[in-house]
């Protein structure tokens, strides 16, 4: 079971069972909505549970698209897409550490922040595998 929660704590949850490694997606929304990447987890949406979700918000740039966030403190926190119902992704530094994961993957690096170095060991793809 791993620990998760937002800056604030207006948002808390439990993830149960195996989480996937960490993925970087470099895509320019991605950039734009935590500011550099998104570095995140996954679990199929069942073993999500919260303890608590009041501040939880939902953005959706393009239809069938989400960002979870927390309205109050900001916190990038959550993406699914209504295509792939199997899997939400978490934000990997809303968990508490440690969390035993690695980063494996790096998505749509074309789209990088120009100020972003490669990380050894970290595969690249120019799109979402
Ligand atoms: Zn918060």
């Amino acid at each position: 079971m791993q620990h998760g929660r937002c800056d604030c704590g207006g948002v808390s949850f439990d993830l149960e069972g195996e989480l996937r490694d960490v993925y970087n997606c470099h895509c320019d929304r991605c950039r734009r909505v935590t500011g550099h990447h998104m570095a995140a987890t996954a679990v199929h949406p069942d073993n999500l549970r919260f303890a608590t979700d009041t501040t939880l918000r939902w953005y959706e740039p393009s239809p069938g698209v989400h960002y979870g966030f927390c309205g109050h403190c900001g916190s990038t926190l959550f993406w699914k897409a209504d295509a792939e119902s199997t899997k939400i992704c978490i934000a990997a530094g809303s968990l508490d550490q440690p969390t035993g994961l690695r980063t494996t993957k790096a998505w749509w690096v074309a789209e990088a922040g120009d100020y972003h170095d490669r990380q050894a060991g970290v595969a690249e793809f120019e799109y979402e595998d």
